[in-house]
């Protein structure tokens, strides 16, 4: 029980966070380049360099730099609207009315841009093995859903999904797969980097993600046809015309060029980065052996992933008391037990910063009264059971026993070493 040694382990002096900006210097050189060049703007050369750098780096024919990884999502889920169902009336999306198969835990930035076109999310379950999408529901999914055709797909915390298989039952229904690659720019599966596997496909350079713009995002695609249309639309949809001219629906969704200076800055670092948050995650991995916890696991044999965050998840039987409604959590101490709550308390009473994993989409209020498969069917059938304190499904299971660890780049093994003795507090 942490509270019997609260106060006993020493407090890290400077505060550790989950996951911060880890500056070099040359992103202000390229800022400093858009300025005196005057590219103050939403064109330049920044910007086209980032998208080459990035091609280049992930393997991809073409990327086209935006305002966030939501709006690379937002773009790629109206791209794949369009090819499946035609363009529609202005202001409807072409999957209006339509379901889409979505990743269900995830930051909820994977599934918005679906309603952003009038799409309906039908969650699918996680499996234990990547804590990503499970093939095993999606295939079952199609089977009560066989009309669907797109399936949105997160790799989460940098860790690959089981890629080819879903891209194959994606391919024997003639589904078109978008993945959001926004938390795992840099990982591989099969030797493939993430971002490649989709149709369209997005990546983010939001602040605490493994590089960053401050802000920013892209879309990655094959397709030459589907780039320009993204920089078409992005740009607010003007035609080429002697005055403003419009035929199609404009966004204002462009990456600024000097957000793109602190990427292009940031690019040669993903590897660099890449091995502190490894480093990171062995050293968790060896300091909590013998506890009744494991970490975020990956498909070792296919995968390697960017480590962006470090999760632990208790071992069943080992979890003390813990019950959550929509805005709280209690948990009752037991000796020798331990749960995500505790932990969350003890990490903060040392001066770092943990995370509950993301709550499942299905678990939301928003989308609470949304379709959600699991591998055994109807996950929604389920839901009695869950009111009644039971995870019965994989992705409320690993929201309940599960935490992500302060995964800071610049944190010191000393301070690390202050986390993992906190934990191994919890457990006595
Ligand atoms: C960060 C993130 C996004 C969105 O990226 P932004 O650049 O913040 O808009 C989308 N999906 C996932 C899984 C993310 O973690």
């Amino acid at each position: 029980m942490a509270f019997i040694r609260k106060g006993q382990i020493e407090k890290i002096d400077k505060k550790v966070f989950l996951a911060t900006a880890t500056m070099h210097g040359e992103e202000m050189k390229y800022i400093q380049e858009a300025y005196d060049t005057n590219w103050m703007t939403t064109v330049g050369k920044n910007i086209d360099e980032s998208e080459a750098m990035i091609c280049s780096k992930v393997g991809c024919d073409y990327a086209v730099g935006l305002a966030s990884g939501t709006s690379a999502l937002h773009m790629a889920v109206k791209l794949a609207g369009i090819d499946l169902y035609g363009q529609p009336s202005v202001g409807h999306g072409a999957i209006e009315g339509k379901r889409v198969f979505c990743t269900d835990m995830t930051f909820d930035a994977t599934v918005n841009p679906i309603v952003y076109e009038g799409g309906i999310p039908v969650f699918i379950d996680t499996e234990y093995d990547t804590w990503n999408m499970d093939p095993v529901a999606l295939e079952k999914a199609f089977e009560i859903y066989p009309e669907v055709k797109l399936v949105m797909l997160a790799n989460l915390y940098g860790t690959p999904a089981k890629l080819s298989e879903i891209k194959r039952i994606c391919d024997d229904h003639g589904a078109i797969l978008i993945e959001d690659a926004a938390e795992s720019l840099g990982a591989s599966y099969k030797g493939k980097q993430t971002g490649t596997f989709g149709k369209y496909n997005c990546i983010s350079f939001n602040g605490n993600k493994i590089i960053t713009g401050s802000s920013g995002g892209m879309l990655l695609t094959g397709s030459k046809a589907a780039a320009e249309k993204v920089r078409k639309w992005s740009t607010q949809a003007r035609e080429a015309a002697p005055w403003y001219q419009h035929e199609e629906l404009g966004y204002n969704y462009r990456m600024s060029n000097v957000i793109a200076g602190v990427i292009r800055g940031q690019i040669p670092y993903l590897e660099e980065h890449i091995a502190l948050k490894k480093a990171i995650y062995e050293r968790y991995k060896e300091g909590l052996k013998g506890l009744p916890v494991s970490m975020n696991p990956f498909d070792e044999a296919n995968s390697e992933p960017n480590f962006w965050l470090s999760c632990l998840i208790v071992d069943k039987d080992a979890m003390c008391r813990q019950v959550r409604n929509d805005r709280e959590a209690i948990y009752i101490p037991e000796t020798g037990k331990s749960c995500p709550t505790e932990i969350l308390e003890a990490i903060v009473s040392v001066n770092a910063e943990g995370r509950p994993i993301w709550k499942p989409m299905h678990m939301q209020p928003i989308y609470r009264m949304n379709a959600f498969v699991t591998k055994n069917g109807n996950g929604r059938a389920m839901t009695n059971a869950y009111i009644a304190g039971e995870a019965t499904d994989v992705g409320a299971d690993i929201f309940d026993r599960g935490l992500c660890l302060p995964s800071d780049n610049k944190m010191t093994i000393k301070q690390q070493e202050v986390v993992i003795e906190t934990i191994r507090a919890c457990f006595e």
